[in-house]
């Protein structure tokens, strides 16, 4: 994007309007949920919240990939990093993530093998260096991050990479939203859909969520003109009792989506149940490697064995998100848990709401 253009996505007068107009429009108590770590942190930076009238509220919802990822997977990433013989290869955001026992940084101060990278295809690298090493991949991400991990098994398949595996954490965007809108202690009147999702899946994706939950939801860009748009375009819709579908970001998400990635996708991956931080196991909301990958697969191929699992003690990552409280109701927020010593993932994550409120302040 130019910079004039993204310049336009930021104009204070253009924004001024649609805050104005959202008053305007707004008569109901309404909660709207962002479903997008990045939502959270634009939103938090921009001060939309500080600007939206007294009835709208806005809260956090699972966006975040570190911060859903179930507390046994983040033990089964302990358990493959202690592991002899065995190097870990994953982004960097899940070094700090607290599990049952220690985390990977932690066990990186140990001695253990695990190595911070940027892409898959970078621990397929590490992988083709090391031959005496197997190299196992942390699969972290929706479905923005999961066509790279699928073309990264695909070129090992390739050139007959043996000692590159794929731990599979992935998760899948409507399953969850269809959980939460189902939950009616949760009460969410509209969802901002996420944009870097949305550019992979399409917008009519979220066409049967939106027809069988009856929840009006609108695809958000993330400059600040772009969420105050949808956000109007959200509030036009309940004080109107309609429920649809809109896309307001247009410039980068078509309906059809990216259909080479979903391609990939299909090819490498098949749809499974899968446990949430949070929401539980939700059916069909994650992704495991297809049988004729099975030699790709850690969790398989691996003598795996990963203790029960217990969420930090004291921690409320699990309500915060699905919007049941917000972080100030953690009684750990900002004492005992800090961004420097952080005790849930949803204050390690930069994209974690926890960190999003403990760095812009809750009332901005
Ligand atoms: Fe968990 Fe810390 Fe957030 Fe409390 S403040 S919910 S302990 S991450």
């Amino acid at each position: 994007m130019s910079k004039e253009l993204s310049d336009s996505y930021r104009d204070p007068t253009l924004a001024g309007q649609l805050v104005r107009w959202i008053a305007k429009i707004s008569r109901k108590k309404i909660r709207l949920m962002e479903v997008c770590g990045t939502h959270t942190v634009s939103i938090f930076r921009s001060g939309i919240r500080s600007l939206l009238p007294d009835t709208i509220s806005l809260v956090s919802g699972p966006g975040c990939p570190v911060c859903v990822t179930d507390p046994g997977d983040i033990d089964a990433f302990l358990a493959l990093a202690r592991m002899e013989g065995v190097t870990v290869a994953t982004f960097g955001d899940l070094m700090r993530v607290p599990g049952s026992q220690g985390s990977l940084l932690e066990l990186k101060s140990e001695g253990r093998d695990i190595r911070v990278v940027y892409s898959p295809l970078d621990a397929l690298a590490v992988a083709r260096e090391n031959p005496d090493r197997k190299v196992v991949f942390l699969g972290v991400g929706f479905e923005t991050t999961a066509p790279t991990v699928a073309a990264a098994v695909s070129q090992a398949l390739q050139e007959g990479l043996a000692n590159f595996f794929i731990y599979s954490a992935h998760k899948l965007v409507p399953p969850a939203l269809a959980a939460i809108s189902k939950n009616p202690d949760l009460r969410i009147d509209g969802f901002l859909l996420p944009g870097h999702v949305s550019v992979i899946i399409g917008s009519g994706a979220y066409r049967p969520f939106v027809e069988t939950s009856r929840c009006p939801a609108v695809v958000a860009g993330f400059e600040p003109v772009d969420l105050l748009q949808a956000i109007g375009m959200l509030v036009s819709q309940i004080e109107a009792g309609e429920a649809r579908l809109e896309n307001a970001y247009k410039r980068a998400v078509s309906e059809k989506g990216n259909q080479a990635a979903q391609m990939l996708l299909e090819n490498t991956f098949q749809v499974t149940d899968a446990p949430w931080r949070g929401l539980g196991v939700i059916p069909k909301s994650g992704l495991a490697l297809k049988p004729e990958y099975a030699g790709f697969d850690a969790g398989k191929v691996l003598p795996l064995c990963v203790p029960a699992s217990e969420s930090p003690a004291g921690c409320r990552c699990g309500e915060v998100l699905i919007g049941k409280i917000t972080p100030p109701d953690c009684p750990l927020f900002g004492t005992a848990c800090t961004p420097v010593k952080p005790v849930g993932p949803c204050m390690v994550s930069s994209e974690g709401t926890c960190a999003a409120f403990h760095r812009y302040g809750g009332a901005s």
